[in-house]
């Protein structure tokens, strides 16, 4: 790993670090792994009111001696930038205050990076450390019906806020899988309409599945509340369907890129902060 962690304008006070444990680790499907994590530092995980509400999973660069215990705000005190430890953004799938768990859903990409493979091996024990939650989108009541549109890294966000909708809400939900094998059971209302695209053995991020299903889906009448995510090519070309072909306002959509083909997130989302990288 040569890149050096994102800058990151968050505080202590905005996104307080949670340490929880690996309780057990589940496989959703061929390509997606979930790790329900809890323990007594549970009882620190302070919850936002947002269904996209995601943390920074940290991870410690091997060779940096960190002081014990980890504390990532006292790290950035203290350290130079490129000994910070790295963090990867996931967005929180379930809580169950009850039971002090939470529930993250990876996509197994390979051998790559750090999240990805961390949580292919993850055991009960495992420390999981994170910042956050942060978030910033809600179905909006108002919205006569609700477009969701996401590769699998949007997955647990997309599903989370579906599950989040009214019994009479209307809506489609674009879902780009590897294959049939990666469909996962989303509790929709009856009139949201679920369709998975299959890529078939191509590479995430280099299909143009997504974009065309949205481009050529035939919408109902009515104010529509949008909300895309994932790949960062898929959303450079979604905002070009979105507001040139379809004519939404800025106010109507919630769209980011969640990675970046043949990016690590430190430099993805480095980018994000120059004019260049903003979609
Ligand atoms: C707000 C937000 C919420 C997110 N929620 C989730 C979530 O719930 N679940 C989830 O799995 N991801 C989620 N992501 C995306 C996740 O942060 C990135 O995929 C991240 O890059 C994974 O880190 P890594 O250490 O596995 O790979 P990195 O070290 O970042 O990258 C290593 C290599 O893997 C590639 N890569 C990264 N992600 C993928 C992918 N999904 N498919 C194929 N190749 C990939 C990169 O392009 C790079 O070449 C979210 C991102 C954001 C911004």
């Amino acid at each position: 790993m040569t890149s050096v962690p994102a800058a990151t304008s968050a505080t202590r006070k905005s996104r307080p670090q949670t340490n929880l444990t690996v309780l057990r680790r589940e496989q959703l499907s061929p390509h997606m792994v979930r790790i329900i994590a809890g323990g007594p530092g549970f009882a620190g995980y302070v919850n936002n009111g947002f269904v996209d509400r995601y943390i920074k999973i940290v991870f410690p660069q091997p060779g940096v001696e960190y002081p014990e215990p980890l504390d990532l705000w006292e790290i950035r005190e203290t350290l130079p930038r490129n000994q910070w430890p790295h963090t990867r953004t996931y967005t929180v799938r379930w809580v169950d205050e009850a039971a002090g768990e939470i529930a993250i859903d990876f996509v197994i990409h390979g051998d790559e990076g750090l999240a990805g493979p961390w949580a292919a091996s993850a055991r009960p024990g495992d420390a999981l450390v994170f910042t956050g939650p942060g978030g910033g989108y809600n179905p909006d009541p108002a919205a006569d019906w609700y477009l969701f549109a996401g590769d699998e890294s949007a997955l647990p966000a997309i599903a989370a806020s579906i599950e989040s909708l009214p019994a009479d809400a209307r809506g489609m939900a674009f879902l780009e899988v590897d294959g049939d094998a990666d469909i996962q059971d989303i509790a929709a209302p009856a009139g949201v309409e679920l369709y998975w695209l299959f890529r078939g053995g191509v590479p995430a991020g280099a299909s143009d599945l997504l974009v065309t299903a949205v481009r050529d889906s035939v919408w109902p009448g009515g104010r529509v509340q949008v909300f895309a995510h994932g790949e960062r090519g898929y959303m450079k070309s979604l905002r070009g369907v979105l507001y040139a072909q379809r004519g939404l306002e800025r106010s109507q959509v919630s769209l980011s890129g969640y990675w970046a083909k043949g990016r690590v997130e430190d430099d993805f989302q480095a980018e994000k902060k120059l004019p260049i990288g903003q979609i």
